[in-house]
């Protein structure tokens, strides 16, 4: 039986007279709360959209204000006071509101000391106020009387246990245990309740658990995981060697990813777990594009952390959904945690308008600082203008990186990877030109970022592939002079951002962050 199952029942025996569930994922929390309690408790359920359903079958009973739901909950003789469970669910608009408050901390009390009305003919009022919300919030007042259902992600052992208590239900006898290391990895970072219904689900189809079905349980983890709204898994074709140019972080990361994927034997020698980097830089120079090759290269999941979506409008929504949004990404390493454009969410540390930004950025920092999971945060920004200097002191990330619009030998190593892939990807109809010729290229993409090279790539492709139409060909040659001749049309970011990237490149200079090409200080001076 899954922990929070577990959980809720004891909260049960309790009597605990408020249950409050943050999730945004009602089904599963119906089918723990069905598991949870049995077939013989009755449960009354309101919701916000509906007014009273039937629990099971989500059959509208009636279209009745919560207000007057939660009299006849709390009234002793009504029919209703003998409910067990009462399910209340996306009641964050309502839940300030005065007369609510103040019934469901009388439900409370009564729950707490008011066991019914003596008298033979009506039982004990018992019932338990069950709150299912997506948005963490929680009345002061109401505070006392609340015990949270916490989400937990269960440890290694935890998930062993789980894998193994299936394997013995289903009789699989023919469990391989060479298959029992991807299996536990691709359920890290799901809560108990959920390795139990994917494993249901891997069990179901063939009667056995194999290495086979992660791709099954990875498919289902990911869904989860965006249903939660604090993360996304990123699946990304992207490699180390999708990088043209960028010589020293490509380095410096083959380093770290080594440390990280021996990271046990690495702790032996008291070596420090790498914390992550930090890399800050002109637009469409390839900083996504390095967050992604991170995870490939450390064989890791990539988990996106969009921080405008970290934000809630309820007092203490947003450190709450910062803290889950980590506490995930803890319970699913080995995992990279990229986090782009952190300047969005922290450039107002400090303001008056920002006592809430502070305390997150106060969270995270310590955090960052005091980590020692195998989370590897890669955070990415284009503005580095504003940036608290908390961010950019020493012990938080393990360095600070910047990505500058590509020199002469990395645009033409930005032309090499793209005209390669499309290469790759049309199965030798295309013709690309020699690599030694991409330098004539040089003197046409001066100040060109790489998603200016990608489109010129692109751009040229597709007219080319129009001419084939009306041709008899069956291939394409890219030959220099198109792309050349594709790159004079092309508008770079150099010439349609003239003063940003002016103002940037004298952000930088400004800065001691480390060229990412070069490895150098870029501070001048
Ligand atoms: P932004 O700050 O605007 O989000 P970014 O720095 O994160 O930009 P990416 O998203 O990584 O930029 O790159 C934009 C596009 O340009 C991608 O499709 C990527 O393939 C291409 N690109 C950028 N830089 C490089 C590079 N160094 N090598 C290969 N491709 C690159």
């Amino acid at each position: 039986m899954s922990k929070e199952i577990l959980d809720f029942q004891k909260m049960l025996d309790v009597n605990i007279p408020i249950i409050f569930i943050h999730n945004h994922d009602f089904v599963r929390v119906d089918e723990m709360i069905s598991e949870a309690i049995g077939r013989n408790v009755a449960i009354r359920e309101w919701n916000s959209a509906v007014g009273t359903v039937d629990f099971k079958n989500k059959e509208p009973i009636m279209r009745q204000s919560l207000e007057n739901f939660l009299i006849e909950i709390y009234a002793p003789d009504s029919t209703y006071g003998k409910d067990r469970i009462v399910v209340l669910k996306e009641i964050q608009d309502l839940i300030d509101q005065p007369q609510i408050k103040s019934l469901l901390m009388m439900i409370a009390q009564r729950r707490l000391y008011d066991h019914g009305i003596q008298d033979e003919d009506i039982p004990p009022y018992s019932t338990t106020i069950v709150i299912v919300s997506s948005v963490d919030h929680i009345p002061e007042e109401l505070i006392p009387y609340v015990s949270y259902l916490e989400q937990t992600y269960p440890d290694e052992a935890e998930i062993n246990q789980l894998i193994d208590a299936h394997i013995k239900i289903n009789k699989d006898q023919g469990f391989d245990e060479k298959d029992r290391k991807a299996l536990l990895q691709s359920l890290k970072g799901l809560t108990s309740f959920e390795i139990d219904r994917t494993l249901d689900m891997a069990m179901s189809e063939n009667g056995n658990l194999r290495a086979s079905d992660t791709k099954m349980i990875l498919a289902q983890k990911k869904q989860m995981v965006k249903k939660s709204g604090l993360l996304e898994f990123v699946e990304t074709p992207e490699t180390i060697e999708s990088i043209g140019g960028l010589d020293y972080l490509k380095d410096y990361l083959k380093g770290k990813s080594q440390v990280m994927k021996e990271i046990i034997r690495a702790k032996e020698y008291a070596v420090r777990v790498p914390k992550g980097i930090f890399i800050v830089g002109m637009p469409g120079c390839g900083k996504s594009l390095c967050a992604k090759a991170t995870a490939a290269l450390f064989k890791a999941p990539l988990l996106k952390m969009d921080m405008g979506s970290m934000m809630g409008k309820y007092v203490g929504e947003s450190e709450g959904r910062l803290r889950s949004a980590i506490k995930l990404a803890e319970a699913a390493a080995p995992c990279i945690l990229w986090i782009d454009e952190i300047e969005k969410a922290f450039n107002g540390v400090g303001g008056e308008s920002s006592e809430v930004i502070t305390r997150m950025f106060g969270y995270f920092l310590s955090w960052l600082q005091e980590k020692t999971s195998n989370v590897y945060v890669v955070a990415t920004a284009n503005n580095a203008e504003n940036l608290p200097p908390e961010l950019k002191r020493k012990g938080r990330f393990d360095e600070i990186f910047c990505v500058n619009l590509p020199k002469d030998n990395e645009r033409e190593a930005i032309f090499k990877v793209h005209l390669e892939k499309k290469q790759r990807n049309a199965e030798s109809k295309v013709i690309i030109p020699k690599k030694e010729e991409l330098s004539k290229l040089n003197s046409y993409t001066r100040g060109f970022n790489g998603a200016d090279i990608e489109s010129v790539v692109d751009e040229t492709l597709e007219n080319l592939f129009i001419e084939l139409l009306h041709s008899n060909r069956g291939s394409i040659e890219i030959t220099i002079d198109k792309l050349r001749e594709q790159a004079q049309k092309t508008i770079s970011i150099s010439a349609s951002c003239k003063n940003q990237i002016k103002n940037m490149e004298k952000i930088f200079g400004e800065s001691s962050f480390i060229d990412a090409t070069t490895g150098k200080q870029t501070l001048k001076n």
